[in-house]
């Protein structure tokens, strides 16, 4: 297997991979872009004053551009502007990954072999479907030929490898962590085939789009896709919210980590863009490249990158090449030191989408509109119902008329219907309430005019 990934955590230039390759002649042909790549380093190195050493320079107004730039961060979720909304939650993307040496992201990876135990296996455990999981995908062009039976087992086998990654990582600091697949009746990792137009596996957020239309955007998901195309090594979303807690947004789907041909044997490759959809690494973590990635060498999740190209600091030995969180004190950390970073801000060792961490009851983000929200008796009003279970049978009633009807959410949690208010409904506020098979709760108010 392909392993380490030295110039992920120490060089700024990959030194393979057809994505990266084009960044440098093409900064040559355009010196503006060159003069702004220029800036952007000398923006980096002005937060890593903020951690100099005894050793390192220090620069007499380095707080107060520290200041300005702790402003500029906040105002800026998704660095270099790779934002996009998907169901209504804003994600960012972190840009292309590079591949770690000696990967050819233009050459499909080869078959893996069988796997000689099942020691390496991901977590199979309660019915492998209810509650936050995984989905792992096989992502193809519609025009091309499907490499799903050549590849299942492969596809397993690396996910297992991502997966034994978090494991080894939280044991390390101090607890188990493994990720939630969804796993099948075998109790191995479940990966289905989806079918795309080609043109969508051109681009990340195009891809992510295309999958959504096929109901793989549910809020309960997060969805790691292995993709027949070498447009990437990988790329993933990742939500800009540092809050500890249960409430923050990285605790949720749909999110998405995509990795291509070339890179799906590398189980550091898997494992880092998984670990972006967990909420990793935020940009106000002690050792943030500012671009959702760290400064150490070595770490699985660091290397200096875009935007600002920071210059990386050596602090861990060869094996965290294969292992997260150097130092333990950004991204994961299962026993966090009380007062520390991760202890008072988002630690993805908490995500739900792992076993190990509690299952908070499901929390409802269901809502009700009305339109239009003014009515007279017998006219029509359409309500919309939305952050739904994915096939929540739902019933909505009229409270104070007593008309009820029922609906079943989409996919994608939502679903609307039309209701003519009711005949003999009084003047003034009237309440809507739906209620979900799934637990799911919400409620809306309709003013109702009197009769002309
Ligand atoms: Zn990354």
């Amino acid at each position: 297997m392909r392993e380490p990934d030295a110039a992920r955590s120490s060089a700024a230039t990959p030194r393979s991979g057809k994505f990266t390759r084009r960044r440098p002649s093409a900064l040559r042909r355009h010196g503006l872009a060159s003069a702004l790549m220029l800036a952007g380093i000398l923006l980096a190195l002005l937060p890593l004053l903020e951690h100099a050493g005894p050793g390192l320079p220090q620069v007499g107004n380095g707080m107060a551009v520290a200041k300005s730039d702790r402003t500029r961060r906040a105002a800026e979720p998704c660095p270099g502007g790779q934002t996009e909304r998907v169901n209504g939650g804003k994600l960012c993307s972190h840009g292309p990954d590079p591949a770690p040496p000696g990967v050819d992201i233009a050459q499909r990876a080869t078959p893996a072999r069988r796997a000689k135990s099942s020691a390496n296996r991901a977590a199979c455990r309660d019915d492998g479907v209810s509650g936050p999981r995984v989905q792992t995908l096989y992502v193809y062009s519609a025009e091309g030929v499907s490499a799903y039976e050549r590849y299942l087992a492969s596809f397993q086998t690396w996910a297992d490898a991502a997966d034994r990654i978090f494991l080894e990582s939280a044991r390390a600091t101090g607890g188990d962590r493994q990720v939630r697949f969804v796993t099948g009746p075998d109790c191995r990792i479940d990966v289905r085939p989806v079918a795309v137009s080609a043109a969508s596996l051109n681009d990340f957020w195009a891809t992510v789009q295309a999958i959504s239309e096929q109901g793989h955007n549910r809020t309960d998901r997060k969805y790691l896709m292995f993709v027949d195309a070498t447009r990437y090594c990988g790329i993933a979303s990742v939500v800009g919210d540092d809050r500890p807690g249960s409430s923050n947004a990285n605790n949720r789907g749909p999110s998405y980590a995509r990795v291509d041909a070339g890179c799906w044997a590398s189980r550091t490759a898997v494992a880092h863009e998984l670990m972006h959809t967990m909420g990793s690494v935020q940009n106000s973590a002690p050792n943030t490249s500012r671009g959702f990635h760290c400064i150490d060498t070595f770490d699985v999740m660091c290397y200096s990158d875009a935007p600002y190209y920071p210059t990386m600091i050596q602090r861990c030995s060869n094996e965290f090449m294969t292992r997260f969180d150097c130092g333990a004190d950004d991204y994961y950390n299962a026993a966090p030191r009380a007062g520390s970073y991760l202890a008072t801000h988002w630690n993805a060792a908490n995500n739900v989408f792992l076993y190990g961490v509690e299952q908070q009851p499901p929390v409802a983000h269901a809502s009700l509109t009305a339109r239009p929200q003014r009515a007279r008796a017998k006219r029509a009003i359409t309500i919309e119902l939305r952050g739904f279970a994915p096939g929540e049978q739902t019933t909505v009633r009229w409270q104070a008329a007593g008309v009820v009807r029922t609906v079943t959410a989409s996919a994608a949690g939502a679903a609307s219907l039309r209701f003519a208010v009711p005949a003999k409904t009084k003047r003034g506020r009237s309440t809507i309430v739906a209620t979900g098979s799934a637990g799911s709760r919400a409620t809306t108010t309709v003013q109702v005019k009197g009769r002309r």
